[in-house]
């Protein structure tokens, strides 16, 4: 009736004004939290298909909310973007995972590779070249593989001066993965532009990659095409030794997923290394 679409429409404009006020309570908090250190970063193993060793980690970040409790990324990352905080936050992770690295060194761990995922926004930033050039004057950078986790978004949107950017950096010794592969307009023959040499499967396909047969294919056609580039391959959101079991037979190079390890706060990240040994 018409008395309940108005009812209705006064909840949601209430919702949308309580969606307003909390983003925007958020954003305050948001600029605050450096400073205060609220931000933790947690590594999720990602290991070697073959083999079951630790090839590495991605680094993935937490909000450590004083009220809120953890907040996961997707609740605050595109705020982050839309204000430009992404570009501090980015930095301070940077810093972070350098850190940790030389901590692990001093504490005997092998090197590793390690993934810290870039947004857009930074890369359309002109300082992000200098930033990352100057942590790679600090002790950890040595210590460990520096891959940067890109979209395709930064791909496609790119102009010379990204491709320049991508160039300048990778001359640093970093190296790039493209992330959730597949959802986008994923065109691998692109990929020959750029100085990519890892791409990795959304876990959309992956969840369903031992159910769905379009799936299957595409997961499938994916691997192979990569290493027909000569690109690796990572899997993630491996959940189920079944989806392990295809992927591994499929010639995967390597897997992520809450059926390796969730991702873990640096300690634990440390003792699952020691457990399972790297490479
Ligand atoms: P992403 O880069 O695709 O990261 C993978 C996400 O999948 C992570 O969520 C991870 O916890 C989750 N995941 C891992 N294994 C599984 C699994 O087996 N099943 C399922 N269902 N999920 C799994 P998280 O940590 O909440 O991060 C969400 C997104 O936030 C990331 O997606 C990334 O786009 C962004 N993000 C995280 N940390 C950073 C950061 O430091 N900087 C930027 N710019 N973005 C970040
Ligand atoms: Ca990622
Ligand atoms: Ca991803
Ligand atoms: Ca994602």
């Amino acid at each position: 009736s018409k008395q309940l679409g108005k009812n209705r429409c006064q909840f949601y404009s209430q919702d949308m004004q309580e969606a307003a006020r909390l983003r925007v309570q958020l954003e305050t908090e948001l600029r605050m939290a450096i400073e205060r250190k609220e931000f933790v970063l947690f590594y999720q193993p990602i290991i070697d298909a073959e083999r079951g060793c630790v090839s590495g980690a991605e680094a993935l970040l937490r909000w450590h909310h004083p009220s809120r409790g953890i907040v996961a990324p997707d609740e605050f990352i595109t705020i982050a973007e839309d204000t430009g905080l992404i570009v501090p936050i980015g930095a301070w992770v940077l810093s972070e995972v350098l850190r940790q690295a030389n901590a692990w060194r001093i504490r005997g761990l092998p090197p590793l590779r390690v993934a810290v995922n870039v947004s857009g926004v930074q890369f359309r930033e002109q300082g992000l070249v200098e930033m990352i050039t100057q942590a790679s004057c600090t002790p950890g950078f040595d210590e460990i593989t520096l891959v940067l986790e890109i979209t395709e978004s930064v791909l496609m949107q790119s102009s010379e001066v990204t491709e320049a950017r991508l160039r300048e950096i990778g001359l640093l010794g970093i190296e790039y993965s493209l992330d959730d592969f597949g959802t986008g307009y994923s065109s691998l023959s692109y990929l020959k532009r750029f100085p990519v040499g890892h791409v990795k499967i959304d876990r959309s396909f992956v969840n369903d990659c031992t159910d769905d047969r379009n799936d299957a294919l595409l997961v499938e056609a994916i691997i192979n095409m990569a290493h027909s580039l000569g690109l690796k391959v990572t899997a993630e959101g491996v959940e189920t030794e079944r989806q392990r079991a295809f992927l591994r037979a499929r010639n995967c190079d390597y897997l992520q997923g809450y059926l390796i390890s969730e991702p873990l706060p640096a300690a634990d990240f440390e003792l699952f290394v020691l457990r399972n040994g790297s490479r």
